[in-house]
């Protein structure tokens, strides 16, 4: 690989790793959920009725749906907005993922987009994918963290009367919503034992969506460009002519709420509900980027000579408010 190859988000790469201690209760925390987990899965082949396991599958599908059309495309970007309604319902499935408040979630994930592959990032990805997904979930906050969290607008999310809420009252609601409801479920309807329920429905679901969410932040270096070719993001065209590595593309523009997470454009799980929401009259306002605005955004960079992702940025919005909220029910059009 060429020097030159290595730049833009190289260099970043480059700078000195800051080291962070570990944090011993998140350690140890961790990895007793995740034998616990284990000994789930034991109770899954051995014990547990069919629909504990199903159950448990479900409840973990319905956390991954509110982390990312929720807590990541709705609050951390606005690709769209919701209804009171719908905002309570994706509050309250986040809430089941156990993980942390919608707030303190969008916060990271802000700081991380912010400084994307940075010692600032909290996930930086240049440091691997155990420490992108979760090693760094077991170290202590980067060097003046609430430094970087003061430089982050929060004020969209502090009028949202269903974040400040789930905020304020997180830790009455969390063990309600995410443990003893959830467990109690299967006891109480199909008379699953309560050991069963404590380590499927409990333990094992806990860490599968656990995992679900941590991969919002270090899916890029799965379905992202080939580490070996790897430049930066904001100055690659790659998304465009090869229309592929969506995880790259969602740092570029990340209002659109196509973008799949998980390496896909238009065609994701998550992009279908929150077109399922928006024909159901819950959603409105979705943003998107169409061809035309490319097209634009490109020949005003070369016109100007301003970065592509300002003008993509704002050519992009620019257009976005003029796609009707229909445009979901056109999805060739638009895809
Ligand atoms: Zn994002």
């Amino acid at each position: 690989m060429s020097s030159q190859q290595k730049s833009g988000a190289g260099s970043e790469a480059r700078e000195a790793r800051e080291a962070r201690d570990s944090s011993w209760p998140n350690v140890l925390f961790h990895i007793h959920v995740h034998l616990a987990a284990l000994y789930g899965v034991f109770l899954i082949i051995t014990e547990a009725y069919y629909s504990t396991t199903l159950y448990a599958i479900f409840m973990v599908m319905l956390a991954s749906l509110a982390v990312n059309t929720g807590a990541h495309r709705l609050w951390a970007h606005g690709s769209y907005k919701a209804s009171f309604g719908l905002r309570v319902a994706l509050m309250l499935a986040q809430t089941t993922v156990g993980q942390c408040s919608i707030y303190d979630w969008v916060l990271d994930h802000r700081i991380h987009h912010k400084h994307f592959g940075t010692e600032k990032d909290p996930y930086n990805h240049n440091r691997g994918f155990f420490f992108a997904h979760m090693g760094s979930r077991m170290l202590t906050k980067q060097a003046g963290y609430d430094d970087l969290a003061k430089e982050i607008d929060m004020s969209d999310l502090e009028e949202d009367k269903v974040v400040m809420f789930q905020k304020r009252y997180f830790w009455v609601l969390m063990p309600i919503v995410a443990l003893l409801l959830p467990i109690n479920f299967p006891v109480e309807y199909w008379g699953e034992s309560i050991l069963v329920s404590v380590y499927v429905a409990g333990f094992f679901r806990y860490c599968l969506a656990l995992h679900m969410s941590w991969l919002v932040n270090s899916a890029i270096l799965i379905w992202g460009l080939d580490p070996k070719a790897r430049s930066s993001s904001d100055s690659n065209l790659v998304f465009i002519v090869t229309r592929t590595h969506w995880p790259h593309y969602h740092y570029m523009l990340p209002w659109d709420y196509q973008t799949g997470e998980f390496g896909t454009y238009g065609t994701g799980c998550s992009t279908a509900w929150i077109r399922v929401y928006c024909a159901a009259g819950w959603a409105s306002e979705l943003k998107t980027m169409d061809s035309a605005a490319v097209k634009e955004a490109l020949t005003l960079a070369v016109d100007t000579g301003k970065p592509l992702v300002e003008c993509l940025n704002k050519v992009g919005l620019e257009h976005a408010s003029r796609i009707p909220d229909s445009h979901v029910l056109e999805f060739e059009k638009y895809k």
